[in-house]
């Protein structure tokens, strides 16, 4: 099982890279596109992308995965800052900001390896075929599963309805509730939907893909939404006869859990390290690189839904739809020669590479390294400009410059003359 990220195109903000992670099994079954975030203000889609990467493993077959088509939009919490990228499929002009996106999008669904799709969205109330309520009605959206038309003539898994009600079973043997039960929505997309015509899985159609939209309800919070979605993808997976394992077992509770994981971290620069978690609303003088635009500063992190925006002088982290910090940037030149330093912690000596984060009982002591000088923000020593080779206690520290809430982690930041080499936290327990 590879996986394998790709970076399909390089332009600006507008239309941040798309990336594509490729979950590979063995090779004698069909390959899913998985895809979600088309609208930026949609979290079930993207989150349940990301849960899927994070905590499945393909064992047959392969699942291609677009964790967000629209990345910006999602930094931004907005549906679609340049419109409805869901209804720019038919026709576009060359002009519009998202036309390499959609051309890389319409590659991806077009490619010869990819033998069916499904299309995750958030969708409004309740779908049901005939009119029960406000909430319940068929012109709502939610928890049903879209397709485009009952048959795709001689295609594998081209009854796309049978395939269809093979989803929606799995998700009914499994309801947390009797109203959230799944509905079957054939759009007649042929027949004259002028809406659904500028589409991404009637564009797949259209090119021989039997391809399937899940919609999870907005009335759900999120780790519903997500254990909905998971529940359509796994019926399609069984569907298609694709086999997969995951480590854990599906219920909200366990989702909510794995969303909201204190232990995930982002690596900034490869030399800066933040967890997620439990960081302060702002983190001042933090170091990025001088005349480094935005999108070219690297992310590395076990989630694919992180990203950076900027709001004046201050560079946002997000985490999905959730704002987990703002940065206000120390711009300074990067050095990159800086492979490892040694730590002195709880008089243990130990050596660590930057973007780690080190745990400390007691006290930590940064070694001195030649070429280096050494800056533990939150702590002062009269008179050394260069703070290698002090032993540091917990109440050594000012709280204050803590980069957590609780007043635990702080940054050790290395120098190499006027240039930053790289970050360890240290988080005392
Ligand atoms: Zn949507």
């Amino acid at each position: 099982m590879k996986s394998i990220v790709l970076l399909l195109l390089c332009v600006s903000l507008s239309a941040l890279p798309l990336q594509l992670v490729k979950k590979e099994g063995s090779k004698n079954a069909p390959t899913l596109l998985l895809m979600g975030g088309i609208q930026g203000d949609e979290p079930g889609g993207f989150n349940t992308t990301d849960i899927f990467l994070m905590h499945y493993k393909v064992l047959s077959g392969n699942v291609w995965v677009v964790p967000v088509l629209n990345r910006y939009s999602m930094l931004r919490n907005h549906r679609g800052v340049y419109g409805d990228l869901n209804r720019k499929f038919a026709y576009l002009s060359p002009k519009d900001p998202e036309y390499p996106l959609i051309q890389s999008i319409k590659k991806i669904i077009t490619a010869k390896e990819v033998g069916a799709i499904l299309h995750l969205h958030d969708g409004s109330g309740f779908y049901r075929p005939h009119y029960e309520s406000p909430l319940l009605n068929p012109r709502r959206w939610g928890n049903s599963s879209i397709i485009d038309q009952d048959e795709l003539p001689g295609v594998p898994f081209g009854h796309l309805k049978q395939v269809s009600q093979g989803i929606i079973a799995n998700v009914n043997k499994s309801l947390l509730k009797p109203i959230h039960r799944y509905y079957i929505r054939n759009t007649h997309t042929a027949q004259g939907n002028v809406e659904m015509e500028k589409a991404l899985t009637y564009f797949a159609i259209k090119h021989k893909k039997p391809a399937f939209a899940n919609e999870a309800s907005k009335e759900l919070p999120l780790p519903a939404r997500v254990y909905y979605h998971l529940l359509a993808l796994e019926g399609l997976l069984k569907e298609l006869g694709i086999r997969y394992s995951k480590d854990f077992s599906l219920n909200p509770e366990s989702l909510y859990k794995l969303i909201n994981d204190p232990s995930l971290s982002v690596v900034l620069n490869n030399n800066t390290i933040l967890p997620i978690y439990g960081l302060r609303g702002h983190l001042n003088f933090f170091p990025m690189p001088k005349n480094t635009p935005l999108e070219q500063i690297s992310l590395t992190s076990r989630s694919y839904i992180l990203g950076l925006l900027p709001k004046q002088k201050q560079v946002w982290l997000k985490y999905g739809n959730k704002l987990m910090t703002r940065l206000h940037p120390l711009y300074l030149p990067f050095d990159h020669s800086l492979k490892s330093v040694k730590l002195e912690i709880d008089g243990k000596l130990q050596e660590s590479a930057p973007a780690q984060i080190v745990e400390v009982h007691k006290s930590f002591k940064v070694m001195a390294k030649e070429g280096y000088r050494v800056n533990v923000i939150g702590y002062t020593h009269r008179g050394a400009k260069d703070e290698a080779g002090f032993k540091i206690t917990y109440k050594n520290l000012d709280k204050r410059y803590s980069i957590d809430t609780e007043g635990r982690i702080f940054r050790i930041e290395f120098y190499k003359g006027d240039a930053f080499s790289g970050m360890v936290l240290a988080r005392f327990l």
